[in-house]
Protein backbone atom coordinates (compact mmCIF):
# COMPACT_ATOMS: atom_id res chain seq x y z
CA UNK A 1 0.00 0.00 0.00
CA UNK A 2 0.77 3.20 -0.36
CA UNK A 3 2.25 5.42 2.52
CA UNK A 4 -0.14 7.25 4.91
CA UNK A 5 0.81 10.37 3.86
CA UNK A 6 0.83 9.67 0.53
CA UNK A 7 -2.72 8.69 0.95
CA UNK A 8 -3.26 12.10 2.62
CA UNK A 9 -1.67 13.80 -0.48
CA UNK A 10 -3.77 12.26 -3.02
CA UNK A 11 -7.01 12.45 -1.20
CA UNK A 12 -6.64 16.29 -1.39
CA UNK A 13 -5.80 16.63 -4.99
CA UNK A 14 -8.77 14.48 -5.80
CA UNK A 15 -10.79 16.87 -3.54
CA UNK A 16 -9.36 19.64 -5.57
CA UNK A 17 -10.61 17.74 -8.66
CA UNK A 18 -13.98 17.42 -7.42
CA UNK A 19 -14.34 21.11 -6.43
CA UNK A 20 -13.47 22.23 -9.96
CA UNK A 21 -15.25 20.07 -11.48
CA UNK A 22 -18.48 21.15 -9.21
CA UNK A 23 -17.43 24.72 -9.72
CA UNK A 24 -17.23 24.34 -13.54
CA UNK A 25 -20.63 23.01 -13.30
CA UNK A 26 -22.31 25.80 -10.94
CA UNK A 27 -22.29 23.47 -7.99
CA UNK A 28 -21.42 23.29 -4.66
CA UNK A 29 -18.48 20.00 -3.77
CA UNK A 30 -20.59 19.83 -0.95
CA UNK A 31 -23.33 18.06 -3.24
CA UNK A 32 -20.66 15.39 -4.09
CA UNK A 33 -19.95 12.80 -1.91
CA UNK A 34 -16.50 10.85 -1.98
CA UNK A 35 -17.18 7.47 -2.20
CA UNK A 36 -13.42 5.44 -1.40
CA UNK A 37 -13.56 2.31 -3.40
CA UNK A 38 -10.98 0.56 -1.26
CA UNK A 39 -11.45 -3.23 -2.32
CA UNK A 40 -8.66 -5.31 -1.60
CA UNK A 41 -6.95 -2.17 -0.18
CA UNK A 42 -5.32 -3.44 3.28
CA UNK A 43 -7.74 -1.73 6.66
CA UNK A 44 -4.42 0.50 7.29
CA UNK A 45 -4.65 2.11 3.89
CA UNK A 46 -8.42 2.64 4.75
CA UNK A 47 -7.26 4.37 7.87
CA UNK A 48 -5.17 6.53 6.47
CA UNK A 49 -7.48 8.09 4.44
CA UNK A 50 -9.96 8.40 6.98
CA UNK A 51 -7.24 10.06 9.16
CA UNK A 52 -7.05 12.16 6.65
CA UNK A 53 -10.49 13.25 6.43
CA UNK A 54 -12.68 10.54 4.04
CA UNK A 55 -15.63 9.08 5.64
CA UNK A 56 -17.50 7.15 3.04
CA UNK A 57 -15.82 3.53 1.83
CA UNK A 58 -17.47 1.54 -1.07
CA UNK A 59 -16.26 -2.28 -0.60
CA UNK A 60 -17.10 -4.70 -3.70
CA UNK A 61 -16.75 -8.29 -1.60
CA UNK A 62 -18.80 -8.83 1.78
CA UNK A 63 -16.51 -10.63 3.62
CA UNK A 64 -13.37 -8.75 2.68
CA UNK A 65 -15.32 -5.89 3.88
CA UNK A 66 -17.38 -7.46 7.20
CA UNK A 67 -13.77 -8.15 8.28
CA UNK A 68 -11.83 -5.14 7.35
CA UNK A 69 -15.05 -3.57 9.06
CA UNK A 70 -14.10 -5.55 12.25
CA UNK A 71 -10.66 -4.27 11.99
CA UNK A 72 -11.73 -0.17 12.16
CA UNK A 73 -14.92 -0.76 14.13
CA UNK A 74 -13.26 2.23 15.87
CA UNK A 75 -13.79 4.42 12.98
CA UNK A 76 -17.47 4.97 13.89
CA UNK A 77 -18.57 7.90 12.22
CA UNK A 78 -17.83 6.00 8.68
CA UNK A 79 -20.53 4.97 6.12
CA UNK A 80 -19.71 2.10 4.36
CA UNK A 81 -21.32 1.80 0.93
CA UNK A 82 -21.87 -1.71 -0.97
CA UNK A 83 -20.90 -0.89 -4.60
CA UNK A 84 -20.35 -4.73 -5.37
CA UNK A 85 -23.01 -7.28 -6.62
CA UNK A 86 -25.07 -8.60 -3.69
CA UNK A 87 -26.19 -12.42 -3.40
CA UNK A 88 -29.31 -13.05 -1.81
CA UNK A 89 -27.97 -15.75 0.12
CA UNK A 90 -25.17 -13.25 1.77
CA UNK A 91 -27.86 -10.63 2.42
CA UNK A 92 -28.22 -11.02 6.19
CA UNK A 93 -23.76 -10.37 6.89
CA UNK A 94 -24.24 -7.15 4.16
CA UNK A 95 -26.88 -5.94 6.44
CA UNK A 96 -24.56 -6.23 9.43
CA UNK A 97 -21.54 -4.86 7.07
CA UNK A 98 -22.84 -1.85 5.04
CA UNK A 99 -24.69 1.27 5.74
CA UNK A 100 -26.01 1.70 1.87
CA UNK A 101 -26.21 -1.10 -0.30
CA UNK A 102 -25.62 0.26 -3.78
CA UNK A 103 -26.39 -2.13 -6.31
CA UNK A 104 -30.27 -3.53 -5.51
CA UNK A 105 -30.91 -4.93 -8.67
CA UNK A 106 -33.74 -7.20 -8.15
CA UNK A 107 -36.99 -7.92 -6.32
CA UNK A 108 -36.01 -10.52 -5.07
CA UNK A 109 -32.95 -9.21 -3.39
CA UNK A 110 -35.36 -6.10 -2.44
CA UNK A 111 -37.45 -9.06 -0.53
CA UNK A 112 -34.36 -10.15 1.24
CA UNK A 113 -32.60 -6.90 2.47
CA UNK A 114 -36.00 -6.56 4.04
CA UNK A 115 -36.14 -9.89 5.95
CA UNK A 116 -33.07 -9.02 7.69
CA UNK A 117 -33.76 -5.02 7.95
CA UNK A 118 -37.43 -4.63 8.03
CA UNK A 119 -37.23 -1.04 9.85
CA UNK A 120 -35.91 1.52 9.71
CA UNK A 121 -36.04 0.09 5.93
CA UNK A 122 -32.01 0.01 4.62
CA UNK A 123 -30.84 2.65 2.11
CA UNK A 124 -30.50 1.33 -1.46
CA UNK A 125 -29.20 2.76 -4.79
CA UNK A 126 -30.85 0.99 -8.06
CA UNK A 127 -27.74 -0.12 -10.06
CA UNK A 128 -28.95 0.19 -13.69
CA UNK A 129 -27.10 -1.59 -16.61
CA UNK A 130 -26.91 0.96 -19.23
CA UNK A 131 -24.45 -0.51 -21.53
CA UNK A 132 -26.80 -3.66 -21.81
CA UNK A 133 -23.73 -5.63 -21.00
CA UNK A 134 -25.15 -9.45 -20.53
CA UNK A 135 -21.78 -9.68 -18.17
CA UNK A 136 -22.60 -7.04 -15.53
CA UNK A 137 -25.15 -6.69 -12.87
CA UNK A 138 -27.76 -4.18 -12.90
CA UNK A 139 -31.32 -3.86 -14.48
CA UNK A 140 -31.87 -2.55 -17.29
CA UNK A 141 -33.29 1.39 -17.66
CA UNK A 142 -36.83 0.17 -19.01
CA UNK A 143 -36.90 -1.80 -15.85
CA UNK A 144 -36.12 0.18 -13.41
CA UNK A 145 -39.24 2.01 -13.29
CA UNK A 146 -41.14 -1.71 -12.04
CA UNK A 147 -38.24 -2.50 -9.33
CA UNK A 148 -39.20 1.14 -8.03
CA UNK A 149 -42.67 0.03 -7.54
CA UNK A 150 -41.91 -3.23 -6.05
CA UNK A 151 -39.00 -2.41 -3.87
CA UNK A 152 -40.30 1.24 -2.67
CA UNK A 153 -42.54 -0.52 0.20
CA UNK A 154 -39.54 -2.45 1.79
CA UNK A 155 -36.27 -0.36 1.17
CA UNK A 156 -35.27 3.19 1.19
CA UNK A 157 -34.54 3.79 -2.48
CA UNK A 158 -32.25 6.99 -2.28
CA UNK A 159 -31.04 7.19 -6.61
CA UNK A 160 -29.69 5.36 -8.94
CA UNK A 161 -26.17 3.81 -9.86
CA UNK A 162 -23.89 2.57 -13.23
CA UNK A 163 -21.13 1.41 -13.87
CA UNK A 164 -20.71 2.82 -17.66
CA UNK A 165 -19.14 0.26 -19.69
CA UNK A 166 -15.58 0.79 -20.08
CA UNK A 167 -14.39 3.11 -22.95
CA UNK A 168 -11.77 5.12 -24.19
CA UNK A 169 -12.96 8.46 -24.25
CA UNK A 170 -14.40 10.62 -21.83
CA UNK A 171 -16.94 11.57 -24.49
CA UNK A 172 -18.36 8.42 -24.14
CA UNK A 173 -18.69 7.87 -20.68
CA UNK A 174 -20.50 11.29 -20.88
CA UNK A 175 -23.74 9.89 -22.57
CA UNK A 176 -24.05 7.00 -19.95
CA UNK A 177 -23.84 9.69 -17.30
CA UNK A 178 -26.30 12.28 -18.83
CA UNK A 179 -28.44 9.00 -19.96
CA UNK A 180 -28.44 8.41 -16.04
CA UNK A 181 -29.31 11.73 -14.98
CA UNK A 182 -32.65 11.68 -17.55
CA UNK A 183 -33.57 8.49 -16.12
CA UNK A 184 -33.94 9.76 -12.69
CA UNK A 185 -35.51 13.20 -13.70
CA UNK A 186 -38.33 10.98 -15.40
CA UNK A 187 -38.50 8.41 -12.87
CA UNK A 188 -38.41 10.81 -9.63
CA UNK A 189 -41.54 12.89 -11.70
CA UNK A 190 -43.11 9.68 -12.44
CA UNK A 191 -42.87 7.76 -8.79
CA UNK A 192 -42.67 11.38 -6.70
CA UNK A 193 -39.51 9.62 -4.74
CA UNK A 194 -36.57 11.84 -4.97
CA UNK A 195 -34.24 10.06 -6.02
CA UNK A 196 -31.55 12.41 -5.43
CA UNK A 197 -28.52 10.75 -5.20
CA UNK A 198 -26.85 9.80 -8.92
CA UNK A 199 -23.57 7.24 -7.94
CA UNK A 200 -21.38 7.48 -11.39
CA UNK A 201 -18.01 8.25 -12.13
CA UNK A 202 -14.76 6.74 -11.12
CA UNK A 203 -10.96 7.83 -11.14
CA UNK A 204 -10.68 7.86 -14.80
CA UNK A 205 -13.84 9.87 -15.14
CA UNK A 206 -15.21 11.07 -11.81
CA UNK A 207 -15.18 15.08 -13.42
CA UNK A 208 -17.20 14.12 -16.24
CA UNK A 209 -19.12 12.56 -14.03
CA UNK A 210 -19.64 16.10 -11.21
CA UNK A 211 -20.26 17.88 -14.55
CA UNK A 212 -23.59 15.72 -15.64
CA UNK A 213 -24.76 15.64 -12.18
CA UNK A 214 -22.88 12.95 -9.73
CA UNK A 215 -24.12 13.03 -6.14
CA UNK A 216 -21.51 10.32 -5.16
CA UNK A 217 -18.34 9.66 -7.15
CA UNK A 218 -16.44 6.23 -6.47
CA UNK A 219 -12.78 6.47 -6.44
CA UNK A 220 -10.19 4.18 -6.32
CA UNK A 221 -7.24 4.27 -7.90
CA UNK A 222 -6.55 7.97 -7.53
CA UNK A 223 -6.32 8.22 -4.03
CA UNK A 224 -4.73 4.74 -3.04
CA UNK A 225 -3.29 3.93 -6.41
CA UNK A 226 -2.82 0.65 -7.90
CA UNK A 227 -4.96 -2.08 -6.45
CA UNK A 228 -2.77 -5.22 -4.84
CA UNK A 229 -3.10 -8.10 -6.83
C1 LIG B 1 -13.38 -0.51 -8.09
C2 LIG B 1 -14.61 0.25 -8.29
C3 LIG B 1 -14.60 1.66 -8.38
C4 LIG B 1 -13.35 2.49 -8.34
O1 LIG B 1 -12.53 2.22 -9.43
P1 LIG B 1 -11.18 3.07 -9.67
O2 LIG B 1 -10.97 2.94 -11.12
O3 LIG B 1 -10.14 2.42 -8.83
O4 LIG B 1 -11.46 4.46 -9.24
C5 LIG B 1 -15.82 2.29 -8.51
N1 LIG B 1 -16.98 1.62 -8.56
C6 LIG B 1 -17.03 0.29 -8.50
C7 LIG B 1 -18.34 -0.39 -8.56
C8 LIG B 1 -15.86 -0.44 -8.37
O5 LIG B 1 -15.91 -1.78 -8.32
Amino acid sequence: MLAPNEIAQRLREVRDRIAQAASRSARSPDEVRLILASKTQPAQAIRAAYRAGARDFGENYIQEAASKRAELVDLSDATWHLIGHLQSNKTKLAMRTFDIIQTLDSVRLADAIARVHPSPPMRVLIEVNLGGEESKSGVAAREVESLIEAARAKVEILGLMTIPPPSQNALAARKYFAELRALRDRLAARSGLALSELSMGMTEEFEVAIEEGATMVRVGRAVFGERPK
